[in-house]
């Protein structure tokens, strides 16, 4: 029966025609940090997305320690980050013994901006272009904005507010690959393009994947320049070996980008059976008391990576962990929200600031399987066991 099924949350969708390029790869030899492959993934991802160029590294998390570094983040500094994210958003901020702050998210599961600015009004000064906290005497000088499960972050506001206090900000576009706005001053722009850094990512779990790799936009081209050096070990001379500064072996490899080029031709696709697939879940969940699908923002053409649902455990008459064995029983896997970062055992004696809104979403929320391969049959398999969890075990 039925029973045998298994559904995953997320799995990459592959095409044979990689075996190619990883064939040409092993051919030539071009197996390691440089080879046509890198190139011209580079120039796919900076034309994708609109901008002049791109630069690859290992992975995303790569990224956003390398955009911390050039923009000088450094020991007695302050980064004002989300508590709702994926850690490896902030573990960055510690590899350059800076401190984080956590601000709470809002609806949209983004940096609550409006906290954020209440944050600078209220707690910290401004003296002589510098954001000083009150509380630790400490500069806080930028911010990382995550675009939580490709659904873009109020890109607007934050830019006005980084402005305004003179931030540097750095976009975790990870998971937000193909999230772009449609309206507004950023209409047209895509997510990971507006800030000063902008970092995507190719971990398997991600809208395209590389097996494991991350790519670095900017605004500024001596950051992007740095950024390069710096992820091939600061080599200033290739034939002597001179090194001028302290750099990172954080360059992609060509057999990465041989995933990578042909993975972002077929993104537009995955993005379209993503929103399908979204949309069967709607229409499916609308009428089961107790859950409701979290939405995309307005006036964007978000990417649809991760879909998540709240459960109202009074309505629903289960609570989330629940409902999340009873899936798994039936073969559906699910995951909650990650645990917050400020309540990580590294981040306990961090800053946090007014976290309300993360509590309830850390506790009632769950991922429905996304791939961007399920079928119309896996969707209803899926829904009709949210609809039968709610009654009685599968
Ligand atoms: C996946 C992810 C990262 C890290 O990317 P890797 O390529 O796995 O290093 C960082 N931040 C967020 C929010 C992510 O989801």
């Amino acid at each position: 029966m039925e029973g045998t099924r298994t559904i995953p949350l997320a799995v990459p969708n592959l095409s044979s025609k990689i075996l190619e390029n990883i064939k040409e790869t092993i051919e030539t030899g071009w197996v390691s940090t440089g080879g046509r492959f890198i190139k011209e993934f580079e120039k796919k991802i900076a034309d994708y997305v609109g901008v002049k160029r791109a630069v690859s590294c290992q992975s995303g998390t790569a990224g956003l320690h390398l955009a911390l570094r050039v923009l000088g983040i450094g020991h007695c500094d302050e980064v004002i980050v989300p508590t709702v994210t994926f850690i490896a958003a902030v573990n960055p901020v510690k590899y350059m013994n800076a401190e984080p702050i956590f601000i709470d998210c809002d609806d949209s599961l983004n940096i609550d901006a409006s906290k954020l600015e209440e944050f600078l009004e209220d707690q910290c000064h401004y003296i002589d272009g510098k954001v000083i906290n009150k509380k630790t005497r400490k500069q806080v000088k930028a911010i990382v904005v995550v675009h939580v499960f490709g659904n873009p972050a109020n890109m607007e506001k934050l830019m006005k507010i980084k402005e305004k206090y003179k931030l540097r900000l750095v976009e975790d576009a990870t998971e937000a690959l193909g999230s772009y706005y449609l309206k507004g001053k950023y209409a047209g722009k895509h997510c990971g393009t507006i800030g000063d850094i902008g970092v995507y990512s190719f971990n398997a779990n991600k809208i395209i994947t590389t097996g494991g790799g991350g790519m670095i936009v900017s605004n500024h081209d001596e950051l992007l320049e740095d950024m390069a050096f710096l992820s091939l070990q600061a080599k200033t001379d290739p034939l002597y070996y001179i090194h001028d500064d302290i750099g990172y072996n954080y360059r992609m490899t060509n057999i990465q980008a041989a995933f990578g080029v042909e993975q972002i031709d077929r993104i537009e696709d995955f993005i379209q059976a993503k929103i399908n697939n979204y949309n069967l879940y709607r229409e499916g969940i609308k009428n089961i008391e107790g859950l409701g699908l979290l939405p995309f923002r307005e006036d964007t053409r978000a990417n649809h990576w991760f879909y998540s649902i709240v459960i109202d455990e009074k309505k629903y008459g289960m609570d989330r962990d629940e409902l999340l064995v009873r899936l798994n029983k039936c073969g559906i896997q699910t995951r909650p929200l990650w645990g917050l970062i400020h309540k990580q055992r590294p981040y306990l004696g961090a800053l946090s600031y007014k976290i309300e809104k993360a509590f309830i979403y850390e506790k009632g929320l769950l991922n429905l399987p996304c791939s961007s391969n399920l079928t119309k049959e896996d969707i209803s398999f899926v829904i009709r066991h949210l609809r039968l969890a709610k009654n009685k075990p599968c």
